[in-house]
């Protein structure tokens, strides 16, 4: 493993959905990723990734909850949702030359039809990847009768790609198809996260590993865009005690929940550093301090609360 300063000092970033309160595994995984730009000599920033799933209010509490174990952005905060015209113009330069088609297809045609070959399960398997213009006529006639608009494609043109990961070592995923933008008029997650870091400036990522099979198609994209693939380090997710992901149904688990019952955001914190086997953290810079990266433990955490 390697955790070394880059030739240029890029940035870090943290990048939550504001749909919520953040629970312990998400301070941890922000906690991380704030020390390993830190610690690489890069800027650290926040992005609200507010496209979809947002809660009122949510955004404003997670920013004070970062402040409070200690995780501030360098230079201002960026939303997702100001950023229409970059992820516009991205797909315009995809579409000129020749990488973007319409799709037709409805969610349970996709899930039914047979996946091309060698195709993993769940990829697109290109129903409307090369369509004559009379059955593109037909498919936005049908789209106009169902009142949506044909989601956007990416021609991927491969079909997997490896990425490094800092912990996972080599992880290759498959790339299909990905949507950029959705039959709704909402940029999809994959192109709007690949835009977003590359104007950022954003040389590092650091997150949870449910999105590490995401990685290679991001890279894809980002190099399909004109742009370097950031370094990758996708981090263990936080579980409850019978391994489903920790979620809002597992009781007090995120910051405001504990405060609520007493604890304070150090008492937090130190949960957090226990986690990464070390006793007696209080904010993010004694993780900064003392943490060091080879030691993370690669299972996911389990998080088991007092009530
Ligand atoms: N917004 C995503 C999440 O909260 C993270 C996306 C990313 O870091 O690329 O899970």
């Amino acid at each position: 493993m390697t955790v070394s300063p880059p030739p240029t000092a890029g940035a870090g970033r943290y990048a939550p959905s504001p749909s919520g309160d953040l629970h312990l595994g998400n301070l941890r995984t922000a906690v991380l990723a704030w020390v390993l730009a830190r610690r690489s000599g890069r800027a650290f920033r926040l992005r609200v990734e507010d496209l979809d799933r947002v809660q009122e209010g949510a955004e404003a509490r997670q920013l004070e909850d970062l402040a409070a174990i200690g995780i501030t952005a360098d230079g201002p905060v960026v939303r997702q949702s100001e950023r229409g015209a970059e992820h516009e113009e991205a797909i315009a330069r995809l579409a000129a030359a020749g990488l973007v088609y319409e799709c037709y297809c409805t969610r349970r045609e996709i899930l039914e039809a047979p996946s091309a070959p060698h195709a993993p399960p769940g990829a697109y398997p290109g129903t409307c990847r090369d369509l004559s213009s009379a059955a593109r006529e037909a498919g936005r006639a049908r789209m106009h009768r169902l009142r949506r608009e044909p989601a956007l494609r990416l021609r991927a043109g491969v079909r997997a790609l490896t990425v490094q990961d800092m912990f996972a070592g080599a992880v290759t995923a498959a790339v299909d198809d990905l949507v950029l933008r959705r039959g709704d008029g909402v940029v999809a997650y994959n192109l709007a996260v690949v835009v977003d870091d590359a104007d950022a400036g954003i040389d590092q990522v650091v997150r949870a590993d449910d999105l590490l099979t995401s990685a290679p198609r991001q890279a894809h994209l980002a190099e399909l865009l004109g742009h370097r693939p950031p370094q990758y380090a996708h981090v263990p997710l936080a579980v409850n005690p019978q391994g489903a992901r920790l979620a809002k149904r597992d009781g007090a688990v995120t910051l405001r929940d504990r405060l609520a019952r007493g604890e304070s955001a150090g008492d937090v914190m130190a949960r957090i550093g226990l986690s990464l086997g070390l006793p007696g953290c209080r904010t993010a810079a004694d993780v900064l301090e003392r943490w060091d990266p080879a030691t993370l433990p690669r299972e996911p955490w389990v998080v088991d609360l007092p009530a």
